[in-house]
């Protein structure tokens, strides 16, 4: 602990070990402080990995055996009311050729120790079973360091990056960002439930080495804004669930409970059959969006991934946000390496070339979808129960003229939501992605 580091970064999650792998290529002594006993460990995501943002940083990361599980050839969209509910898939053969679509599951407890395995081949040190407990100053403020538990203490360094997740003590005592509060947080509940190969294969239409994401919306999340998720993966499937925090509070709801509820759901249930569970996890998930990215640079000091709050609630990407955020981190490092100016001006070309990214782009262009999701409760409570008993009502074949069942669905429809709030939230849902 005596050494002095280039850069030390804290979390060994997608954004350090990124960040990692980029400031090693770049000939940085740098260190990983990861408070898991190996990197992974305590770490949990639905599963999806984007390998266009890992193809930058790994270019050969297939020939390198990265865990891949299944390569995704098919999204779909469930829409469920209590015992209903409606399907929308897409399924193209340009994602069956690999990496075309460059999406796949991985496990975070392989992917994350592959990844920062990466690392230490260039280079990096990656320390585990450390928690980095406070940042080290300078009498001016400035950032010189981490304090660590490890009984030899601290660690000095030109620069820290914060890498350490949505749960980050750290980046509120930067004083850029504030603790996370209930309503920017999802607290997300997620069982791996262990399928034979050839099961998934013919459950879900796949051959070998292909899947199929699902997220899943509607009374699932009890009224409160949030969603579901059914993943496959090689031998088995992630099944998870989440909401907004501060609404689990409101409603006093256990995802637990949620969880055991869509387990059983007639659109799920048959899809999990006769599956053992293997693993049960729990997490937060940044969804406050832009408004809730804090400053992500200052005096000594980079903010990347979770622990800025990069994530896209909307496309539920994360991981990948994560990855570019650490990329392009290193890329400023290396610049001011070169400079020797690690003050907040001297790290400017970290927030240039976030913003030039897809990462603030798209956060940006998503802005007030969060806002959309709170204020719009009917999508989680009245609208798919309409909208199922109104496709039950066209499908029965029972001698009711088919105008007459459309005229008693637009009835019900309009005792549940009004015309005006119909509109409403069409006008709504355009103005938060458009
Ligand atoms: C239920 C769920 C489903 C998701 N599904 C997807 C998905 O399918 N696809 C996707 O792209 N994204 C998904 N995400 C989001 C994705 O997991 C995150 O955006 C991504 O992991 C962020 O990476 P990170 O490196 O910033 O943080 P993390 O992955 O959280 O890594 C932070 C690391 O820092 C370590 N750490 C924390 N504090 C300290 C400390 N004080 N000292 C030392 N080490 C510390 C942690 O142990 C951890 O290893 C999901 C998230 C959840 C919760």
């Amino acid at each position: 602990m005596d050494e002095m580091f280039d850069v030390a970064i804290v979390g060994a999650g997608p954004a350090g070990i990124a960040a990692a792998c980029v400031l090693a290529d770049g000939g940085a002594k740098v260190v990983v402080l990861e408070r898991g006993e190996y990197p992974g460990a305590k770490n949990m995501f639905g599963g999806v990995l984007y390998g266009h943002d890992l193809k930058q940083i790994i270019p050969d990361y297939v020939q390198k055996n990265c865990p891949i599980e299944r390569n995704i050839v098919e999204s779909r969209i469930f829409y469920l009311s209590e015992d209903a509910g409606m399907s929308f898939a897409y399924r193209d053969q340009v994602f069956f050729e690999q990496n075309r679509n460059n999406a796949f599951t991985v496990g975070r407890a392989k992917f994350d120790r592959w990844f920062a395995d990466r690392a230490a081949a260039k280079g990096a040190l990656i320390v585990c079973s450390t928690v980095v407990t406070d940042l080290l100053r300078d009498d001016a403020g400035r950032v010189i360091g981490v304090k660590t538990d490890r009984a030899e203490g601290d660690l000095r360094a030109k620069v820290v990056l914060l890498a350490d997740g949505v749960n980050s003590p750290l980046a509120a005592k930067t004083g850029f960002r504030s603790e996370v509060g209930p309503a920017n947080v999802a607290l997300a509940v997620k069982e791996l439930i262990e399928i034979p190969e050839e099961v998934i294969g013919e459950r879900f239409g796949v051959s070998q080495g292909n899947g199929v994401t699902t997220e899943i919306l509607g009374t699932v999340t009890l009224g409160m804004n949030g969603v579901a998720f059914l993943y496959t993966n090689r031998n088995s499937v992630s099944i998870g669930i989440g909401a907004n925090l501060a609404g689990l509070a409101r409603q006093k709801a256990s995802p637990y409970e949620m969880l055991e509820s869509l387990k059983s759901h007639p659109m799920i249930a048959p899809l999990i059959k006769d599956g053992k569970p293997k693993e049960y996890l729990a997490h937060w998930l940044p969804e406050g969006g832009y408004h809730t990215v804090p400053q992500l640079c200052g005096d000594g000091f980079l903010i990347a991934g979770d622990s800025a709050m990069l994530f896209n609630t909307l496309h539920r990407e994360g991981s990948n946000l994560a990855m570019t955020s650490g990329r392009l981190a290193a890329e400023t490092l290396l610049e001011a390496m070169a400079k020797n100016d690690f003050s907040s001006l001297g790290l400017q070309g970290y927030v240039n070339r976030m913003q030039e990214s897809y990462v603030l782009k798209d956060l940006k262009k998503y802005r007030k979808f969060p806002s959309f999701l709170e204020t719009h409760k009917e999508l989680f409570t009245s609208l798919p129960r309409v909208q199922s008993a109104a496709v039950r009502q066209m499908l029965i074949v029972n001698g009711v003229p088919k105008k007459a069942k459309q005229r008693e669905a637009w009835k019900a429809i309009r005792r549940q939501v009004s015309p005006l709030r119909l509109l409403r939230l069409v006008w709504d849902a355009w103005r938060s992605v458009r």
